[in-house]
C-alpha cells in the first residue's frame, strides 16, 4: 500500500451539501470551496449531483494534512491525519472511525471517470475535525480547519461532534460572558507587529497550531466594518474573507481574515508564521487596538522545571466564590463550591509537606476578583500557580476534562499536570489547551487552569460531588504539582 499513488491526484470527494441546495440542482451551479476564508482551485472543479458536492480530496488532504492511501485489492480508502483514521470501502455505506464502525449518508464510490474514487467530504471532515457548512446564497462550501485539539470520539454523541469551550458564557473567567459586539476596521502590518483596529468591546481568543505555524486569533461577537481596510472582496461569492500578504523578512508571511461563523458572528485571523514563535495580544481597549506581537521573553530561557530549592510556594486558586457562583449544574449545584471542596482536600494532603508552601486565594465562600487572584500569586512570588474549576456547555452531551494553559513557560506544568490530573478525574480525556484567561495570562509563575468535568453534563456531573472523586481529584493535582517540582 503506497501512499499518494499518482491516480489519487484525482480522488475526489463528495460533499453532501444541505436541503438548501435543492433548487440547484441539475448540476448547473459549480461550487466554489473556501477553506480557512481562501478560496481554493481545484483541478477538477467540484459539481453537483443530486444535492450532492463533490470535490477533489487531493485539495483537503493537501491543504489539511492528511495522508490518504487508497488499497486497490480490496478497494480501501484511508484517511488519517495521524490521530484518526477513516477507512471507507467503495460501494459500502459503512465507514470506520478508528475501528468504529459509522454510516456515511452516501458511499464511497468511482465516479464517472474509472481513475476517479468518490468519498463525502462532510463525513471525513467532520470525523476529522474540520467544520464544513454549505452557503446556498454564495453556492459555496466553507470549511475551517481543526483548531482545538481534538475531542476524543465519544460512542454516545452519535455523527455530531461539537467542540467543548470551557465555561462558556457562564463564568468571567475570560470576560465572555459579556455579549460584546463590535465592528473591525482596519487590520495592517508594522515591522513584527500585526495591528486590528475595531470599535466597541472585543475578548479574543488564541490558538497556537503548528505543522504549518499559525497563530490563530478569534473575536467574537464581532463582525467587519464596511469600511473595513484593506478592502473586502466586492465579489459577494467570495464572502467577508481577505488576507494581507507582508514583505519583508517578517516571520509573518501572512495573515488571513475571514467571518469565520455567523453564530456568534465571529472573525478569525490566521497569521501564517515561517516559523514556531511565541505571539501575544494585548487588547489596548482605550484605542479600540488589538496588538499582535511577539512575546518578550525578559525572563530568558526559563527553565523547563525550576532549580530545586528548600522550599517552594504554590497558589490554589479555588474559582469563583461568594457573590459569584460559577457555573450551574443540571442539579442546580453551585461550582465555587466543589471547586473550593478540591482545593481545601488538595491542601490537606500537600499540608504535611514542608517543602511546599501552600497559599489559597479564599478559603471559604468569598470572591476575590481575577486581579485579586493573580496579584496575589505575584506578590507572594509564587512558584506556580493552580486554578480550579469546573465547566458548563450549552450543549448537554459534552463531558470530559481539560487542561488550560496561556503562556508558553506553563506548557511544562501543563503537561506533568494533565496525565495525572485526568486520571484522576476518571473522565473523558479533552487534552491540554491553550485559551486566554486573565488568571493564567496575568500571573507570572507557571499558571494552569483544570477545568475538573461537566457541571452541565448528567454523567460528569453525577460523579462531581461525590467526597471519593473529590478526594482523588485531590490526590492528582497533589501528585502533578509534586512532579513538576521534582519532590
Ligand atoms: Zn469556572
Amino acid at each position: 500500500m503506497k501512499k499518494w499513488l499518482p491516480w489519487l491526484i484525482v480522488v475526489t470527494v463528495m460533499l453532501f451539501a444541505s436541503a438548501g441546495v435543492a433548487n440547484a440542482e441539475k448540476a448547473t451551479v459549480t461550487p466554489r470551496l473556501i477553506l480557512d476564508g481562501v478560496e481554493l482551485y481545484p483541478s477538477a472543479p467540484p459539481t453537483l449531483i443530486e444535492k450532492t458536492t463533490m470535490v477533489p480530496i487531493r485539495i483537503i488532504t493537501e491543504s489539511l494534512g492528511y495522508d490518504v492511501d487508497f488499497n486497490n485489492s480490496n478497494k480501501e480508502i484511508k484517511v488519517t491525519d495521524g490521530k484518526k483514521t477513516i477507512v471507507m470501502t467503495l460501494n459500502q455505506q459503512t465507514a470506520y472511525i478508528d475501528g468504529q464502525a459509522k454510516e456515511m449518508y452516501k458511499p464511497a464510490t468511482l465516479a464517472k471517470d474509472v481513475n476517479s474514487a468518490l468519498v463525502p467530504l462532510r463525513f471525513v471532515g467532520e470525523a476529522l475535525g474540520v467544520n464544513v457548512s454549505w452557503d446556498n446564497v454564495s453556492k459555496a462550501v466553507f470549511m475551517y480547519s481543526p483548531v482545538v485539539v481534538e475531542p476524543v470520539p465519544d460512542p454516545d454523541q452519535g455523527n455530531e461532534q461539537v467542540l467543548p469551550e470551557p465555561d462558556s458564557g457562564q463564568t468571567p473567567d475570560d470576560g465572555s460572558s459579556q455579549a460584546s459586539v463590535g465592528k473591525v476596521n482596519e487590520v495592517f502590518h508594522d515591522t513584527d507587529s500585526i495591528y486590528i483596529m475595531y470599535n466597541g468591546s472585543v475578548t479574543p481568543k488564541t490558538m497556537v497550531l503548528s505543522n504549518p505555524s499559525r497563530f490563530v486569533v478569534d473575536l467574537p461577537y464581532m463582525d467587519f466594518d464596511e469600511r473595513f481596510s484593506p478592502a473586502l472582496p466586492v465579489d459577494p461569492l467570495v464572502g467577508k474573507a481577505g488576507e494581507l500578504s507582508i514583505e519583508g523578512g517578517s516571520n509573518i508571511q501572512k495573515v488571513r481574515y475571514s467571518l469565520f461563523s455567523k453564530q456568534p458572528s465571529t472573525i478569525r485571523f490566521v497569521l501564517d508564521l515561517n516559523e514556531n514563535a511565541d505571539y501575544e495580544v494585548v487588547n489596548d481597549t482605550m484605542f479600540g487596538a488589538l496588538h499582535i506581537k511577539l512575546k518578550q521573553n525578559d525572563q530568558q530561557e526559563q527553565p523547563q522545571q525550576p532549580q530545586q530549592k528548600p522550599q517552594y510556594t504554590v497558589v490554589l486558586d479555588a474559582g469563583h466564590g461568594g457573590s459569584d457562583s460559577g457555573a450551574v449544574s443540571i442539579a442546580k449545584q453551585l461550582e465555587k463550591n466543589i471547586n473550593l471542596a478540591i482545593v481545601l482536600k488538595t491542601q490537606a494532603i500537600l499540608a504535611k509537606d514542608s517543602r511546599i508552601k501552600l497559599i489559597l486565594t479564599r478559603q471559604g465562600d468569598t470572591f476575590p476578583t481575577l486581579k485579586d487572584r493573580s496579584d496575589l500569586a505575584n506578590q507572594s512570588k509564587a512558584d506556580i500557580f493552580i486554578s480550579v474549576h469546573s465547566n458548563s456547555n450549552d450543549s448537554a452531551a459534552i463531558n470530559g476534562t481539560e487542561t488550560y494553559y496561556t503562556r508558553e513557560d506553563s506548557a511544562a506544568l501543563a503537561n506533568v499536570m494533565h496525565p495525572l490530573f485526568v486520571k484522576a478525574t476518571g473522565l473523558k480525556d479533552n487534552g491540554v489547551r491553550t485559551k486566554n484567561l486573565h488568571v493564567t495570562r496575568e500571573t507570572k509563575m507557571p499558571a494552569v487552569l483544570l477545568e475538573v468535568g461537566y457541571l452541565s453534563n448528567k454523567a460528569d456531573n453525577s460523579v462531581l460531588w461525590g467526597e471519593a472523586f473529590q478526594e482523588r481529584v485531590a490526590q492528582g493535582i497533589a501528585a502533578g504539582i509534586k512532579q513538576y517540582l521534582n519532590l
